[in-house]
């Protein structure tokens, strides 16, 4: 199966399903004939479970492997600066190729290396966690700085996504929670139908039958590709792929990342959200139904006890997103219709103070 994202620079292929990866080194041989280097950049995790079937499917293509620590701790200078050495080392020009081989983590600094060495060469995203349905599409790559996440990066397209749900089967159910929750998020910004199928059908992200993954994660890919296609560089629409995302980068911020996933975090930020559109757009939202599905399921559906809410709203308001003084959430008018809306500080603390109550 293919997607295909339609961006105003490229028009790249994202193969899905179980085996995908097994078109990986003819789609190479054909699409870079004069092909210098391959460097593959993976974290230690995927590196340990993954690689061979990888290496196998490049089909006697050499590749220099470049082995990143894993999670967050890939996305600083020092790491970047690592994987821009080893390039140099291993002699790779303009007429190499980059593999991002991994989760959102690998895929953002991998993007951002590609993105900058030798002022851009080519690089192929190879997701292998739920959440980067969402970030390997797309275009956005960056590193974190001390003082804030992903604040240096670029708008930087990949060749192709090969997207191999196999590699998912390892995923642990923490990691299953934080990509489902991407999942959640773009059928609640787009389709009603989509959001009713995901929460009447999947009580359980245990053992996922992989044609049910399979569908939920290409109409996720689908309802990106969309939005990225209108608004590549996030004029417009594009900033409807926040919706949860300004109490959940927040909660995220808060906690130190890692303690809470980016997906749980983002799941209480879409409860908030919800909460703020009933109130403020009259929309007739059932929280609660909303909030027991998601408890089943095993997030967290609650603000952590431990964090103050004037931090919080100092988080939100340090979000790049943020214009002047008051902060922008994606609220919904109805489920499938998103608008960005302005709240007051004491709205948004009066609302924190009775979150979901
Ligand atoms: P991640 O890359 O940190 O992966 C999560 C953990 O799972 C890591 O420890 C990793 O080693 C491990 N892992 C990866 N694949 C595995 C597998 N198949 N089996 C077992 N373990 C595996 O994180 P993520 O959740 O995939 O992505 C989060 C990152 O994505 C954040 O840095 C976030 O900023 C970024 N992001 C980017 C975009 C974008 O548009 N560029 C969108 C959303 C999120
Ligand atoms: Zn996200």
């Amino acid at each position: 199966n293919s997607i295909s994202i339609k961006t105003p620079g490229r028009t790249y292929p994202v193969y899905i399903g179980s085996g995908a990866i097994e078109g990986l080194g003819s789609y190479i041989k054909d699409t870079f004939p004069a092909l210098t280097n391959l460097m593959i950049i993976t974290d230690e995790t995927v590196r340990a479970i993954h690689l061979p079937v990888l290496e196998t499917a490049l089909r006697g293509i050499d590749a220099k492997v470049c082995t990143v620590p894993s999670g967050e701790r890939a996305k600083t200078f020092e790491v970047y600066y690592q994987c821009l050495s080893f390039a140099l080392e291993h002699k790779l020009d303009r007429k190499s190729l980059i593999l991002a081989f991994g989760g959102g983590a690998v895929g953002d600094l991998g993007g951002f290396v590609a993105a900058t060495f030798m002022r851009g060469i080519p690089f192929i995203q190879i997701p292998t966690t739920i959440l980067a349905h969402d970030s390997a599409v797309g275009g956005k790559v960056a590193i974190n700085h001390p003082s804030g996440k992903n604040m240096v990066g670029s708008f930087y397209q990949p060749q192709a996504v090969f997207y191999d749900l196999n590699f998912l089967d390892s995923l642990p159910p923490k990691e299953v929670r934080s990509g489902f929750a991407e999942v959640i998020k773009h059928s609640l910004i787009h389709d009603m139908n989509f959001y009713l199928s995901l929460k009447d059908n999947i009580r359980s992200l245990e053992g996922l039958p992989s044609d049910e993954l399979s569908g939920m994660l290409t109409k996720g890919i689908e309802i990106k590709g969309m939005i990225v296609a209108e608004d590549e560089k996030e004029a417009g629409v594009r900033a409807f792929l926040n919706f949860g995302h300004t109490l959940g980068h927040a909660i995220e911020a808060e906690k130190g990342y890692g303690e809470w996933t980016h997906g749980e975090s983002v799941a209480v930020g879409m409860l908030f959200a919800l909460q703020l559109s009933n109130k403020m757009l009259d929309l007739r939202f059932d929280v609660n139904e909303f909030r027991c599905w998601l408890d089943q399921l095993g997030y967290q559906t609650d603000l952590p006890e431990d964090l103050s809410h004037s931090k919080l709203l100092e988080r939100m308001k340090q979000d790049k997103k943020s214009e002047g003084q008051n902060v922008r959430f994606v609220l919904l008018k109805e489920v499938g219709s998103p608008v960005i809306h302005q709240v007051s500080d004491d709205f948004i603390l009066q609302e924190l103070a009775i979150f979901l109550k």
